[in-house]
């Protein structure tokens, strides 16, 4: 076929449109404009129990975006840490009889085999809390020194009166973020803070907590700077694109943004990508509720690659329900990839793959890729002609799933 030159301009300028993604800063799907190099944080684990379905998906998510953006001839620099000292592991410990250290060490262990045998990118460096406390203490002395915190019986606070655009990211009003506050670990009632949303910077340790000395005394930080210390030391002062699931919009990166931006004097992230929580059959998933559905768990009767399958008919922003008949009915989409694909070599090009790139490209339309890689394998069934097993190899290696 005679490729005419316009045709080949259309080809080029398309190969160069960006992706498009959901920012929540600014609520909308926009172009995601990125340098070569492009700096990624997601917020990681608090590891205190197993990988579930919820987790599974967040880091999927990203996992694609990175996928897509080197395909696109990005760099991708992956920093996701690891929560290892807050007010979530320190209490299940205690319960446990065990030191919190060697708690996050064995969870630590179970999510890099599930996201290994998920077959998720490595991140490039996964700084720990209890690792960073050097850095820690310096940006909180740079807020001391800037004026933004206050200190009441040993514990120092942010002062968000001295960030007037606290709420910017998430677009709540003053009192739903106070209630969600409430429901997320924050202490709105705390009579020692000036303004109930005010938050933990560093606080006093309990008598079988860690603590560390500082300028402001002995004790352990509050979990939002643990994030903004770390993602700066290993990024530097601005990010490009900062992950994490919904429920760490606010308040977790409600307040890393006021601490960056309040240190650095300069916009934190470009863009905010957050994925939607999981449910499991009708109700939410939650440790309180034991609903779980561990990752661990899955990997005993399905496939890796079919837990993936599974998790991209959903789309990563919408949060949906996890059946238990998914798992299956995955194993049988995934058995029947692999079997049109018939160990062909990956094709270069074709019109699957570009058809799967677009939808990727189109605020990671994982539900169309997912239809798309079915309706191939039902036309190369059929012997329908345009169809091609290499197509369906290269396409599904893109999405991390690798069918030979
Ligand atoms: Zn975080």
């Amino acid at each position: 076929m005679v490729m005419w030159p316009l045709q080949l301009l259309a080809e080029k300028v398309k190969r160069f449109m960006p992706m498009r993604l959901y920012d929540t800063a600014q609520a909308a799907v926009v172009d995601i404009q990125l340098n070569d190099h492009v700096r990624m944080y997601v917020c990681g684990i608090t590891p205190y129990d197993s990988t579930h379905l919820g987790h599974a998906a967040t880091y999927l998510s990203y996992d694609l975006i990175i996928r897509r953006l080197e395909d696109l001839g990005h760099t991708v620099q992956l920093v996701r840490n690891v929560t290892d000292v807050d007010d979530s592991i320190l209490p299940k410990a205690r319960e446990l009889g065990i030191d919190f250290l060697e708690l996050a060490e064995t969870e630590m262990n179970r999510f890099s085999q599930d996201m290994v045998a998920l077959n998720t990118r490595r991140a490039d460096s996964e700084p720990r809390a209890t690792e960073s406390i050097e850095g820690i203490v310096d940006l909180i002395s740079t807020l001391v020194d800037r004026g933004h915190t206050y200190t009441t019986e040993g514990t120092t606070y942010f002062d968000v009166t001295t960030f007037p655009a606290f709420g910017k990211l998430s677009h709540l009003t003053e009192q739903e973020m106070i209630a969600l506050a409430a429901e997320r670990g924050g202490r709105p009632d705390d009579p020692k803070q000036r303004n109930p949303l005010d938050f933990v910077l560093w606080q006093p340790s309990a008598d079988d907590e860690p603590s560390w000395d500082s300028p402001f005394g002995l004790g352990r930080p509050g979990w939002h700077i643990e994030c903004s210390a770390m993602s700066m030391s290993a990024l530097g002062p601005a990010l490009d694109i900062h992950g994490g699931g919904a429920d760490l919009i606010f308040p977790h990166h409600e307040c890393e943004i006021a601490q960056s931006e309040s240190a650095n004097g300069e916009p934190f992230s470009k863009y905010w990508v957050h994925a939607g929580l999981v449910a499991y059959q009708g109700t939410k998933m939650s440790k309180s509720l034991g609903n779980l559905v561990f990752v661990s768990d899955l990997r005993k009767t399905i496939d890796p690659r079919a837990i993936r399958l599974a998790l991209m008919a959903h789309h990563y922003r919408s949060g949906f329900e996890w059946f238990d008949d998914e798992g299956p009915q995955a194993q049988r989409d995934l058995e029947r990839l692999v079997r049109s694909a018939g160990g062909a070599e990956p094709a270069k090009g074709g019109s699957l793959i570009d058809q799967v790139r677009d939808a990727l490209d189109d605020d990671l339309n994982t539900p169309l890729v997912h239809q798309l890689l079915l309706k191939e394998a039902q036309a190369i069934e059929k012997g329908e002609t345009s169809a091609s097993p290499g197509c369906l190899v290269a396409s599904a290696a893109l999405c991390g799933i690798e069918l030979r």
